[in-house]
């Protein structure tokens, strides 16, 4: 049962409109909207303040209120007593505390703190029984706290909402958890800090349970008889490469392969830097599972990362037949045919190869590289073709291990750290738009020089934010003058292609592009890059786009273009190098959602939940959940029904907490 809030006592019209505008409709909206922040008006140790301080403390009356009128202001002063120190109070235009206050009142006192004579300078002053030390601050616009912490109070004393349980009751018993009633309870009246602890690990577990549920539910077990590949052909073709594997790329295609052995499907998150060597381990993957009589599909996010992987795979494997297939591949109807009666073994493509009438024989594995692109473990985004096959992704945006844990099991990651071949570091740079002469000397410099420039843009055009491909052209034809490319996604496909070439073919020249170039563009002679408005780019991203200069010998160069006072942020690419550490940053600044993927995030808002704090919140939940779903007594269960549908309200709701 839940009311229009318009129905809760001491709603009027006004307080109504208002209440609309904050988003809150009905009794239950209200109850279930945690004040923004809180006030404390605790004890300070006066002893510790500084001269001019703000403070709020609790002291008890000394002396009777009396009057100091020397000027037209009227002025009322008394001693407390606070921490065991003795004050004098002065507040103006207050006469009535004269009548209000005695001797033995416990009051708290809000003002500042002069030190030469002991006086606080007061600007409110409450008797404290009525007031709780930690104060509710909802910040709705035009209605006082108060007000709205009375209308709360009202509505829960004349049962005007209700308020379900969510979780399964042993959690609440095994983590001593408050109920979801409490707990709302405890946020909106705490009586102490413990009560807001207590009600935020509440709905931290809460929101990192429905989380786990969710990730898990997206991916089931699915049983498949072990693959049965043929470790000769593998091991020949190791032998056969040209270079030595990597330790890391040995324990990860040796975690692959022990995969291939479970009774059940696998997904498996391979992380690795740029050129970190990453495709051979897919390639082997693959070698294994076409040795097994199964198919495999590579889906890379650009034609020419997946022109490139068709390019590498089909020289270094001779015994398995691979296609590429494209929106641009001449012939796709026979294409289509081989892959359907299995005279292909393994087909490289864009996501079109999953979305598109392309039929399998007997698709065993999908590999999807720079899994970023697609959002984590996005399973059944790639069809239902996909669902019963064994993944692996690729990605060199790292993911941080709170969020690993609970996408993918911390059992199912490889991480490549080794790099083959040491690459020479970039230098970056942040610099705010008044620093852009040095920048643009430097560019004409190596430009002179036969090197080229990549300038990134966030946006095409001025329908998007930050400086676009049109602004940033036109500053960079007015500061110099050079052969200068562009590349986005609008262009048609010969056009980006003919760029591209250009670039790779030419010295000299800039390429003004969008994120585009962020993958898989290998150009030796381009030393320089020059992100704009770099404020709107993650740090991982921007990580990743600097790793396409730094290729070939000269010392390459990155500056990081913000007039946004993002510099702390920026400045940490200076510093950093290390992909891991720049993913766990991007955490803390920007929160879950890009290495959630849009499906996922858009439907989870985390109010409390931090994912670079709360390790062992998500850690607990994620094995809980585990045993849930492996309980035979859970599938089909009214539980689970009752879970189920929480979930579905959940993904279909603007707001999950409304439901
Ligand atoms: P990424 O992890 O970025 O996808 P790649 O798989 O494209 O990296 O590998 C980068 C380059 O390193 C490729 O040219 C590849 O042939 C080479 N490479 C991969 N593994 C090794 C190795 N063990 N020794 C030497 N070179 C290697
Ligand atoms: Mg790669």
């Amino acid at each position: 049962m839940t009311v229009a809030i318009k129905d809760a006592k001491g709603v009027g019209e006004t307080l109504h409109k208002r209440f609309l505008m904050a988003g809150i409709r009905t009794t239950y909206d209200l109850l279930i909207t945690p004040p923004k922040s809180y006030e404390r008006y605790e004890i300070v140790d006066v002893s510790a303040l500084s001269d001019g301080e703000k403070l709020t403390l609790r002291a008890v009356v000394l002396t009777p209120p009396e009057s100091i009128r020397t000027t037209r202001i009227s002025r009322v002063a008394f001693d407390v007593l606070s921490a065991g120190l003795t004050l004098i109070v002065l507040v103006f235009n207050r006469d009535y505390l004269k009548e209000l206050l005695h001797p033995g009142d416990h009051i708290i006192i809000k003002g500042h703190y002069r030190a030469a004579n002991s006086t606080i300078i007061a600007t409110t002053i409450q008797v404290a029984d009525t007031v709780s030390p930690i104060q509710p601050v909802y910040g709705f616009e035009g209605i006082h706290d108060k007000i709205v912490a009375k209308i709360i109070r009202s509505v829960y004393e004349q049962r005007q909402v209700e308020i379900y349980e969510t979780l399964p009751k042993e959690d609440l018993a095994t983590y001593r958890l408050p109920s979801r009633e409490q707990a709302l309870m405890m946020l909106h009246f705490p009586s102490c800090e413990h009560d807001l602890t207590e009600a935020r690990r509440r709905f931290k577990y809460e929101e990192a349970f429905f989380l786990n549920l969710a990730m898990a539910r997206q991916n089931p077990r699915i049983f498949r008889p072990p693959k049965a590949y043929d470790l000769a052909v593998v091991k020949s073709a190791i032998s056969a490469l040209a270079f030595e594997l990597t330790n890391d790329q040995k324990n990860a295609t040796n975690a692959l392969f022990r995969d291939f052995k479970k009774p059940y499907a696998q997904f498996r998150l391979i992380q690795g830097d740029v050129g970190s060597g990453k495709t051979i381990v897919a390639g082997l993957a693959a070698l294994a599972v076409a040795s097994a009589g199964e198919q495999v599909a590579i889906m890379a996010p650009t034609e020419l990362l997946a022109k490139q992987h068709h390019e590498v795979l089909s020289t270094m494997f001779k015994d398995m037949a691979v296609a590429l297939l494209s929106s641009r591949t001449k012939d796709k109807k026979s294409v289509k045919e081989a892959i359907a009666n299995h005279a292909i073994d393994v087909v490289i493509g864009t996501h079109a190869l999953i979305e598109k009438d392309v039929v399998f024989h007997k698709l065993g594995l999908v590999i999807i590289d720079e899994q970023h692109r697609f959002g984590v473990r996005a399973r059944s985004e790639l069809g239902d073709k996909a669902m019963a096959q064994d993944v692996i992704y690729l990605t060199a945006t790292p993911i941080p291990r709170t969020l690993a844990m609970v996408v993918f099991k911390d059992a199912n990651i490889s991480v490549i750290k080794e790099k083959p071949q040491a690459r020479p570091e970039i230098m970056t740079h942040y610099v705010t738009s008044a620093m852009l002469d040095h920048v643009f000397t430097d560019m004409e410099e190596r430009l002179r020089q036969g090197d080229n420039v990549f300038i990134v843009v966030p946006a095409i055009d001025s329908l998007e934010k930050g400086e676009n491909i049109q602004t940033v052209s036109a500053l960079v034809n007015q500061r110099l003058h050079a052969d200068v490319l562009t590349l986005h996604s609008r262009m048609p496909a010969e056009d980006r292609d003919l760029a591209m070439a250009t670039f790779r073919e030419r010295h000299g020249v800039i390429m003004i592009a969008t994120t585009m170039i962020e993958v898989g563009i290998d150009v030796a002679h381009a030393t320089m890059m020059l992100v704009f408005s770099a404020e709107q780019f993650g740090l991982s991203q921007l990580h990743q786009l600097r790793g396409r200069v730094g290729r070939g010998e000269r010392q390459s160069v990155c500056y990081l273009v913000s007039g946004n006072d993002d510099s702390e942020r920026l400045r940490i690419l200076e510093q950093t190098n290390d992909g891991f550490a720049l993913s766990a940053k991007d955490l803390e600044f920007r929160g879950p959602g890009q290495f959630l993927g849009e499906r996922q995030s858009g439907y989870f808002k985390f109010r409390f939940l931090d994912f670079s704090q709360d390790t062992a919140i998500l850690e607990e939940a994620s094995k809980r959940v585990g045993r849930l779903l492996m309980d035979p007594l859970f599938e089909g269960s009214s539980r689970q029904k009752h879970l189920w549908k929480r979930l579905e309200k959940m993904v279909g709701s603007a707001d999950p907490y409304a439901i």
